[in-house]
């Protein structure tokens, strides 16, 4: 009874003394509503958002604490659909390989994780590297290091020769024949094992190559590279696990195979065409521009030796249309969730989608929207991130600017929370 007295005792003092953060916000971005909203405290306790309240309220207690973001614009921490974070571009990528060990990627996606954190993106959807991004997401999760909310796909799956057979380009007798629990199938069979293999090896959803690929080293970038067979397979076992789909396609065909067989993202999309845009929106599908990605290696294929020589004229061909796309699927109405494919181009500069966005006709507030709600929505987190409002995960960022004036200010993010603790401001 004593013993009991005194924990109770001990929890009181402590719920007592426990810190309060008052955030002083001199303008808020209501996510939700699609507003600028002025002056108003934003109280987190914990990992939580406890109210948001009008003016510039006074803390409760003496160590609560203050902090003064009165001339800035804050918003919910923004969502990336597709990063690559084990990694980054170089001349030397295709090398790496054979070179590193997974120890070292192992550091140079902890530091990736960082710089990822501190542009604002306080969630992100890993859409393929080799394990590393587990256990990463796992390291971040505890603690350990800091880094972005992970969501990861762990190994995307492809076909024999297809854009994430991890073997191309190969000598042929370090080619093998990999299969399933690598992530390359050939059947529906396959399909279904390379599914559950990602459920064991402690993915959270499923990534397909649906398409050629720019960064393969393989001749064609848009050849359809499933049957609706297997991803169907794909989309049906991912279900079973509670996965959604997200399916990388530049060519029309892979797409709309991709569309019918049940994936919930489409990244890049490329060469949609106006069918395609109209097939997304009745199956409720997304597009995932990754327009930074497209102008990255466009710019990139005109130095030369900086990539292999069969992806250059992939890269020149197809990187400049992405933005235009872009531009059209909006227009028709197609569902837009904000991710940018960082890696293929540097981490920490994901936030220049945000004027590749508006350049291409969409307003500022919708991009916002799009990495927010909108991809909230996508991971299943809709009542825990996305806006900032009570009982939500305390992951909120802000700008100088009021981006819906200048939406630059997306590339310069002064101050970031996650799940309650300051990591830059
Ligand atoms: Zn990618």
């Amino acid at each position: 009874m004593k013993t009991l007295l005194k924990i109770s005792l001990l929890f009181f003092t402590v719920a007592l003394t426990a810190q309060n953060t008052y955030l002083h916000c001199g303008k808020l971005i209501d996510t939700k509503s699609g507003k600028v909203l002025s002056e108003k405290t934003v109280v987190v306790f914990g990992n939580k958002i406890v109210s948001v309240d009008d003016g510039y309220i006074k803390p409760k207690n003496s160590d609560d604490k203050v902090v003064d973001l009165k001339s800035k614009t804050v918003m919910p921490g923004l969502i990336d659909m597709h990063i690559h974070i084990e990694g980054e571009t170089s001349p030397t990528r295709y090398i790496d390989g054979f070179t590193k060990n997974k120890a070292d990627v192992a550091f140079v996606s902890a530091e990736i994780a960082n710089r990822t954190l501190l542009s604002g993106f306080t969630t992100v959807r890993d859409l393929g590297g080799s394990g590393v991004n587990v256990a990463l997401r796992e390291a971040i999760a505890k603690g350990t290091v800091p880094g972005p909310r992970v969501f990861t796909a762990e190994k995307a799956i492809g076909t024999t020769g297809g854009h994430a057979d991890p073997t191309n380009g190969m000598r042929k007798d370090l080619m093998g024949d990999p299969g399933p629990a690598e992530g390359v199938v050939n059947s529906a069979e396959d399909a279904k094992k390379a599914v559950r293999q990602r459920y064991k090896n402690g993915a959270d959803l499923i990534k397909i190559t649906a398409t050629g690929g720019v960064l393969s080293v393989a001749k064609n970038g848009q050849n359809p590279q499933f049957t609706l067979e297997e991803i169907k397979a794909i989309c049906d076992t991912a279900k079973d696990y509670g996965f959604h789909v997200a399916a990388h396609a530049h060519g029309d065909e892979g797409m709309q195979r991709a569309i019918l067989g049940g994936v919930k993202t489409i990244e890049h999309g490329t060469l949609m065409s106006s069918e395609t845009m109209e097939l997304m929106k009745k199956h409720d599908v997304y597009l995932v521009p990754t327009i930074s990605a497209g102008k990255f290696v466009t710019e990139k294929a005109k130095i030369p030796n900086y990539y292999p020589a069969v992806i250059v004229p992939k890269a020149l061909d197809i990187g400049p249309k992405i933005q235009d796309m872009f531009g059209r699927a909006y227009k028709a109405g197609v569902g837009i969730a904000f991710g940018t494919d960082a890696g293929v181009f540097y981490h920490g500069d994901n936030g220049k989608e945000f004027g590749f966005m508006v350049e291409a006709g969409m307003s500022a507030m919708e991009t916002i929207q799009s990495a927010t709600t909108t991809n909230a929505m996508i991971l299943k987190m809709e009542n825990q991130l996305g806006q900032v409002k009570a009982n939500y995960l305390a992951d909120i960022i802000a700008v100088d600017a009021d981006p819906t004036k200048d939406i630059s200010t997306m590339e310069n993010v002064s101050f970031v929370m996650k799940d309650g603790v300051i990591y830059k401001k």
